[in-house]
């Protein structure tokens, strides 16, 4: 025999006893997305890599060492698998003329890759779930996307998340800032490790974005963006608070949340669950105003965030919140040759009036047919042997909730109306 393949590393397959829990996000989401009038947005998985240099930033974590790309073996088109949702939903956006003269609330799903270093929480290939609202320019639409996540958590039974924001005020004030900044860190130059050292200069607002224990001091103490904002910015930060404010919804400014994406302005945010360990960012987003007119764009406002799914579906089941399983209405036990025949025909009408039908298949005893359909979480076990084929009868057996193991005789043809009722 062969030896057998392996699925690439990072990249996970969801099985049957998991995806009961997609589903259920999916499910829900959807209508959360109706509730707020946001309409999905469909792009391609690879795009050309230039869309991600200039839409995510040379300088990021993503496109210095996270990217999949490759060459197009027949054009030498440099190609890359999408790290994140906004630049291919922006690009899409500006080449089919949706942010002219108009506002636009998408959302979009599916599969993201990173190339990094896999543990809980961090794959490969992991997937998002992302909103971005266009040409609004006001606190209120930054506000009501966190409201809206809020309502989220709630509605998937989800505890415990907290909320941090911060505001990276307009292009500006960060240069000035930043000056102040890459002075402060000259500083501190030896002792800054090597990811420090390298965007010093290329991006040192990052530099403070740090997990290096030992580094915390230095970037607690480091000049502060809050100390250089405009009226402007300071007004549309005090705008986002009270409207967190009336909403009832808890927040702690965190003053070095920066993100990990160059696009950003203004309003920053994260969700962050307490349950998952150092990947515990399960959303993040904010205002990305110049990224419209850096892809080429006629200048358009832009906010939005993305959402880890892997992330929300792990702090669900550390919570263990519990999931709707899949339920059958029906599960058909039929044991020779004449019953059979004639499950496999029944079964086909039943589900014709709208019912979930198992059929049994592989044969086997009744009490064996009986121990799987107790197992299929099916509500009605219905039966046929040779005797109830020729009489043209099915028995009817409760398997859960009211009247649990009661049993009935029926004809075929009742049947459908029967389980409806
Ligand atoms: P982190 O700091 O954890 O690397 P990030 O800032 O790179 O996160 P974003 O680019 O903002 O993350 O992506 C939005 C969300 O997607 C994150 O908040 C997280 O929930 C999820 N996410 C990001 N990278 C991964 C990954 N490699 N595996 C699983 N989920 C991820
Ligand atoms: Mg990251």
């Amino acid at each position: 025999m062969s030896k057998t393949i392996q699925g690439v590393k990072g990249m996970n397959d969801v099985l049957p006893q998991e995806s009961a829990a997609w589903l259920h996000f999916e499910a829900v989401s959807r209508a959360w997305l109706a509730a707020y009038g946001y309409r999905q947005i469909r792009t391609p998985i690879v795009e050309s890599t230039p869309l991600y240099v200039r839409g995510v930033g040379e300088h990021t974590d993503i496109v210095e060492k996270e990217m999949y790309s490759f060459e197009d073996s027949l054009n030498g088109e440099k190609l890359t698998l999408r790290p994140e949702g906004t630049a291919g939903c922006v690009r899409a956006c500006i080449e089919h003329g949706l942010l002219y003269n108009q506002t636009q609330r998408l959302w979009y799903t599916g599969p993201m890759f990173r190339h990094e270093r896999p543990q809980k929480g961090r794959y490969r290939q992991f997937h998002q779930l992302g909103v971005e609202a266009f040409g609004f320019t006001g606190p209120d639409v930054d506000a009501e996307l966190i409201v809206m996540l809020a309502d989220l958590w709630a509605r998937l039974g989800l505890k415990g998340l907290e909320l941090e924001i911060n505001t990276l005020g307009e292009v500006a004030e960060r240069a000035a800032h930043r000056a102040d900044l890459v002075a402060y860190l000259e500083k501190y130059q030896d002792i800054l490790d090597e990811d420090g050292k390298r965007r010093l200069y290329t991006n040192p607002l990052r530099v403070l974005d740090t997990k290096n224990p030992a580094l915390q001091e230095m970037a607690e103490n480091a000049p502060k963006l809050v100390d250089y904002l405009g009226e402007q910015s300071r007004q549309h930060f005090e705008g986002l608070k009270a409207l967190l404010d009336d909403a009832g919804i808890a927040y702690r400014i965190n003053p070095r949340l920066v993100r990990g994406l160059d696009y950003y302005n203004l309003t920053v945010f994260e969700w962050i669950s307490t349950d998952l360990g150092s990947q515990g960012t399960v959303a993040g987003g904010g205002r990305y105003d110049g990224l419209v007119e850096q892809l080429g764009g006629k200048p358009c406002t832009g906010v939005g965030f993305g959402m880890g799914i892997e992330r929300i579906l792990l702090a669900l089941e550390a919570q263990q919140v519990a999931l709707p399983e899949p339920e059958p209405d029906v599960y058909l036990v039929h044991a020779g040759e004449q019953a059979s025949r004639l499950a496999f025909g029944l079964a086909i009408k039943l589900r014709a009036e709208g019912l979930n039908v198992v059929l049994h298949g592989g044969g086997g005893s009744f009490k064996s047919q009986f121990k799987k359909a107790d197992g299929s979480n099916a509500c009605y076990a219905v039966v046929i042997g040779d005797e109830e084929a020729a009489n043209n009868v099915a028995n009817l057996k409760t398997l859960k909730g009211e009247g649990a193991g009661e049993q009935v005789t029926l004809p075929l043809a009742d049947l459908a109306a029967r389980i409806r009722a």
